[in-house]
């Protein structure tokens, strides 16, 4: 560890309080915006592994997909979209069990994937074979580790995969609206 020793300059100046993130040592906006910005930006390397993975959402941003499937897909990738479970967490008094089948708790994995009514959508697709198995945790581990290494995210297979998912998502959000088979 390095230590570093400060003089103290002789003399019966009073102690004043100074501001040390910049050469005049008064406070200006500038800097002040600085500490703001990263205190609510951390550093990457401090960001969960979500975040740190750059080249993940750099070929989300490049996908030839119209813009809304693509905040679609960064909500699912991070665990924000408003299923059930993550709605019950923030609002006790919502019930976080899955309308259409009631036999779990709707986690987005769920909701997209594995709710039996989800499931006959992507097993009727072409890319039955794309759908995550039940083992795993989340949306961002199946396409970092399924899609991601397998796929060149311009090809069609992963591209269908968002749409399809974003279209069972939209259709959810539509039988809520119109309270069809919800009950
Ligand atoms: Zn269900």
């Amino acid at each position: 560890m390095v230590k570093k020793s400060l003089s103290i300059s002789p003399g019966n100046r009073e102690d004043e309080l100074r501001w040390v993130l910049n050469k005049s040592k008064t406070y200006d906006v500038a800097s002040g915006y600085r500490i703001a910005y990263h205190f609510y930006h951390s550093p990457l390397e401090l960001c969960y592994e979500i975040m740190q993975q750059k080249t993940i959402w750099t070929a989300l941003w490049k996908m030839k997909i119209p813009h809304n499937i693509k905040i679609f897909a960064w909500k699912i990738l991070h665990g924000k979209l408003p299923a059930l479970q993550q709605t019950h967490h923030r609002f006790q008094n919502n019930s976080p069990i899955c309308r259409r089948c009631q036999l779990q708790k709707e986690s987005i994995m769920h909701c997209i994937f594995q709710c039996p009514d989800s499931q006959q959508i992507w097993n009727r697709s072409s890319i039955a074979h794309m759908v995550p198995s039940p083992l795993c945790e989340s949306a961002f581990s199946w396409w970092k580790d399924s899609i991601m290494p397998l796929e060149n995210l311009s090809s069609n297979n992963s591209t269908l995969a968002l749409i399809l998912a974003w279209l069972v998502w939209k259709e959810i959000c539509k039988r809520i609206l119109n309270r069809k088979d919800l009950q």
